[in-house]
């Protein structure tokens, strides 16, 4: 049975988050402003507020652990603000992620300790990656790729110290001629241009990549299988995995900013004196003041976008497949947080749009979970398939 309540150890280690976003919001108005600078890794803070914070008790087997807690802990995170960190973790790129999933061994070992991004998307090429036309070719003599294209909207993509980046071995092996490569920024032909100037997360550095006859190691190819796989043998899906567990965690980066929303505006209309009587039962909604009945609208979206979050971890934590549900939670939560932070800037009316508070910057910050990972409308194409058995032909 699904169970998500919290026990006091969860609730604890939850304060500590919303502890840490406390500080971090100190800083997250000045960040945004001055988007061409990087925030720093570390605030100026946090040695102090760790020394001083108090001992975390030990998680135990009746608390809630696994992706479950994980996706909490994101909700947490960017409730204090999306991109800004009291510490940063400096070796947990989308990049990792693929790396642990499809490296080998050797592989893991020796790129584990990097801070790795992940370029896929091209000027040409975004919600439908089998377009990349990026291209990796082998030299034979030197046993090295030979790798020429361009990528756009790299998360992390200046501080990285590499890239799992994809690149096609045989362009007329479409999908299945994909595959993915480690390069380490400084290996010639790999060029920087430029971070990306954006409406939201500005904290996060954006940025273009450039590989110009940039020459790799043929073991950087990540899972080192160089074999074009037969379209129907599933070895495209096999490069899709990584994506699985990261919908449900950018659909909790935006419930964070939406949850921020709430609690901001909820604060706001109880100083105002507006009454959220929750009691009034079937048909009373119409006894509450119209600010007071969007609100709480609000809230159930907020809290049913949550549940079908956690229920991703919590299968996910089973072993059970959650593709579907992994699309059905970013695509609901997509929608959901742009509803819940315009909706909260709308009933705060003229000050909610000010940059007094941080509540335009919480709507501008979610807006990309609705693009990055697969787009909403790509996640509402890949819950049609899953529920009416269609293949990618059928329904493109
Ligand atoms: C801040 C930011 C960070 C990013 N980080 C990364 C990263 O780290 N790595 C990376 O590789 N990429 C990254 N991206 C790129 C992101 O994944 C793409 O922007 C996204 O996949 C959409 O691709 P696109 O922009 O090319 O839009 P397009 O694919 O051109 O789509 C344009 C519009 O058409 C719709 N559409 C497309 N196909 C269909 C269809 N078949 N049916 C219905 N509607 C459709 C889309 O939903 C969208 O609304 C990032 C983007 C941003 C803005």
């Amino acid at each position: 049975m699904i169970d998500f309540r919290l026990t006091e150890t969860d609730e604890a280690h939850l304060a500590r988050t919303f502890a840490e976003g406390e500080i971090i919001r100190r800083y997250a108005r000045e960040v945004d402003e001055n988007e061409a600078e990087m925030p720093p890794n570390v605030l100026p803070e946090a040695d102090e507020f760790y020394a001083n914070a108090p001992a975390l008790p030990e998680v135990g087997p009746e608390d809630t652990q696994g992706p479950v807690m994980m996706l909490l802990q994101i909700m947490a995170g960017n409730w204090g603000d999306y991109s800004v960190r009291l510490r940063r973790n400096t070796s947990g790129g989308l990049g990792n992620a693929a790396l642990s999933a499809a490296g080998t061994d050797e592989q893991k070992e020796k790129w584990g300790g990097l801070l790795l991004s992940m370029a896929i998307t091209e000027p040409g090429c975004g919600s439908d990656p089998s377009r990349v036309s990026t291209t990796a070719v082998l030299d034979e003599e030197t046993n090295e790729w030979v790798l020429n294209g361009e990528k756009i909207f790299v998360t992390t993509g200046i501080r990285a110290d590499g890239v799992v980046m994809w690149a096609t071995i045989d362009k007329s092996a479409g999908r299945a001629g994909i595959k993915s490569f480690l390069v380490e920024k400084g290996t010639p032909g790999f060029e920087v241009p430029h971070k990306e100037k954006k409406l939201g997360i500005r904290a996060d550095d954006t940025a273009a990549y450039v590989f110009s006859d940039c020459r790799i190691p043929r073991e950087n190819l990540l899972g080192l299988d160089e074999t074009i796989p037969k379209a129907s043998s599933g070895g495209f899906r096999g490069v899709m995995k990584t994506f699985n567990m990261t919908r449900p965690a950018t659909a909790a980066m935006g419930l964070g900013c939406a949850w921020a929303a709430i609690d901001l505006t909820r604060e706001a209309l109880e100083e105002a004196g507006v009454v959220l009587d929750y009691t009034t039962g079937p048909g009373g909604l119409g006894r509450l003041s119209a600010a007071a009945e969007k609100f709480m609208r609000l809230e159930a979206l907020f809290e049913a976008s949550k549940l079908a979050t956690l229920q991703c971890g919590w299968m996910a934590g089973k072993g059970l497949p959650n593709n579907m549900e992994s699309s059905v939670c970013k695509a609901h939560a997509g929608g959901a947080v742009r509803q819940i932070t315009q909706g909260c800037i709308e009933i705060l009316g003229s000050i909610g749009a000010s940059r007094e508070l941080l509540l335009e910057k919480w709507m501008r910050d979610s807006r990309i979970t609705d693009i990055y990972e697969g787009t909403g409308e790509i996640q509402r194409l890949i819950i049609a398939r899953g529920l009416l058995d269609y293949t990618r032909q059928d329904l493109k």
